[in-house]
């Protein structure tokens, strides 16, 4: 688990997590989502393709955990994300 291409730093160094309180602006495009790791808990930006619905797996960039990441579109348009832990 968690080993793979490896550009992720070594456990150990993995930052506070800051809480979710900072507005974050959205552009028209791309959707901005924050979610919180659910391994190391450190809060990620997660940029979406508003076309990419479905379940994919992506590493979280702190303490590299893989997430099963759950991709939804919303009746109005927007994207919901959920992340859950793979083990
Ligand atoms: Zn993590």
């Amino acid at each position: 688990m968690g080993t793979g291409t490896g550009t992720c730093p070594t456990p150990g160094q993995v930052p506070v997590p800051v809480p979710n309180s900072v507005a974050y602006p959205v552009g028209m495009d791309d959707e901005i989502h924050r979610a919180q790791c659910p391994y190391c808990g450190a809060w990620e930006e997660l940029i979406l393709d508003p076309e990419s619905e479905g379940t994919m797996v992506q590493d979280c960039e702190v303490c590299c955990e893989p997430w099963e990441m759950t991709v939804k579109k919303t009746r109005s348009g927007t994207l919901s994300v959920t992340l859950a832990r793979m083990d």
